[in-house]
């Protein structure tokens, strides 16, 4: 069935969880942002989603039911923090897009079945990636423009510098920002950047004796302590197994566990898969907790809180030769890997416009010349 109709039959059918009157009532609030879009969803960054729903005389059980745990899932932070517009754009592409709350996991890990293959394209097309090449420092020349990225070098190996036409941070927003160069950090487009800071989580990976569910999907917690997790031995081709659960565990809002022993990060979830599980771990033979590892990012996507809109760069910057790249940068789908996809391909866009301008306004320069196409940058230097 085409999007809008395919989510809103799916509302209408589950009782489960909200009541007539809810949806009713839900379904009015969000008229605004049906009938005037994404200029109306972006005019509500200035509200927490909780303030939203007040506005919009949404009963406070929807909240609790539903937002929580869409809230969290989308960027590790609840309702009463996330920015509206997170949640409207999502809702947004539920509704206007056929496959836009279509979930898919990968058949692997990331690094073999991710990765590896992004580095194969890049390779194939003539490029190179070198692995363990942190940039230590942006060299400027005397007018601000990047002269070169110089490189730690590692394991006793001199500082290196790389040049190109073209530079590119794809660094996350907060190791970017201890990176500005003093002339840079004058400039209104990177001071806003200081309006952008990395939100924690904690992500889990338990493995069970046995198996606690059959469930092939993506599962949304409403747990104060979980966010979405999934089974992996059913999701997921290379940890299938019949017999026994793998979960991989998302728990946020991460704030206040972040600086938590793994030995207490483990406990307080199985005392909450106790009551998501209850059958697998009462009586006489409760499920047993194999393996365990706690993944702690202390600064991972944007917090996307109210008012943090207005933040967010463009990927072209006040520096000529010199863009940004990432998913924190402005781009419609939100702090995901879609969103870091989309970015990039912004980037290259835009460096791809910028080296045509400059060709264009050099052939101007040299108008006798007969005009060629113009060359694109031939080496970016991305980090
Ligand atoms: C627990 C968790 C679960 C998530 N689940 C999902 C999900 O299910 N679906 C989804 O779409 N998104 C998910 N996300 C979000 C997704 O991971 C991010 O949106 C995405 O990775 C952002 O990509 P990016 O390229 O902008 O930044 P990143 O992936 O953070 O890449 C930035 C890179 O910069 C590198 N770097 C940092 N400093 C330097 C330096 N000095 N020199 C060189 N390199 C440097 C880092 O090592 C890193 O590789 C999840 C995130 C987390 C933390």
């Amino acid at each position: 069935i085409p999007a809008p109709l395919n989510g809103v039959v799916a509302i209408l059918r589950n009782n489960d969880m909200l009541t007539w009157p809810e949806k009713i009532r839900f379904g009015i609030g969000l008229i605004p942002a049906m009938l005037q879009g994404q200029e109306y969803v972006e005019k509500m960054d200035r509200y927490t989603f909780s303030e939203w729903l007040k506005k919009q005389n949404v009963p406070p059980r929807v909240e609790k039911e539903v937002f929580i745990a869409m809230s969290k899932a989308l960027n590790f932070i609840g309702p009463e923090e996330i920015s509206s517009t997170v949640i409207l754009t999502a809702l947004n592409r539920f509704l206007q897009e056929k496959n836009g709350s279509k979930m898919a996991f990968l058949d692997g890990s990331p690094t073999e079945r991710l990765c590896q293959p992004l580095v194969d394209y890049i390779t194939k097309g003539g490029g190179e990636v070198q692995l363990n090449t942190p940039i230590k420092e942006f060299l400027l020349n005397d007018d601000g423009q990047v002269s070169g990225f110089l490189i730690r070098g590692l394991n006793g190996a001199e500082d290196r510098v790389i040049t190109a036409d073209a530079y590119v941070s794809a660094m996350p927003v907060d190791p970017l920002k201890t990176m500005l160069p003093k002339p840079w950090q004058q400039m209104e487009y990177f001071q806003k950047l200081n309006g952008l800071e990395g939100v924690p989580v904690i992500n889990l990976h338990l493995w069970f004796d046995r198996k606690l569910t059959d469930i092939d999907h993506l599962l949304f917690s409403r747990s104060p302590l979980l966010s979405v997790y999934a089974d992996m031995s059913n999701t997921c081709r290379e940890y299938a197994n019949p017999d026994r659960s793998m979960l991989e565990l998302v728990l946020a809002p991460a704030k206040d566990w972040i600086n938590k022993s793994d030995q207490e990060i483990i406990a307080a979830t199985m005392a909450e898969l106790e009551k998501l599980f209850p059958h697998h771990f009462k009586g006489n033979s409760p499920a047993k907790l194999l393996k365990s590892h706690v993944v702690k990012t202390p600064r991972s996507v944007y917090k996307a809180t109210s008012g943090r809109q207005d933040c967010r760069p463009s990927q072209v910057t006040p520096i000529a030769n010199f863009f940004l790249t990432g998913d924190y940068t402005m781009q419609r789908y939100l702090a995901s890997m879609e969103g870091a996809v989309l970015s990039g391909k912004l980037t290259a866009q835009a460096i791809t416009k910028a080296s045509s301008a400059n060709a264009s306004t050099h052939l101007e320069s040299h108008a006798n010349l007969q005009p060629t196409t113009p060359k694109p940058a031939k080496n970016a230097a991305t980090v």
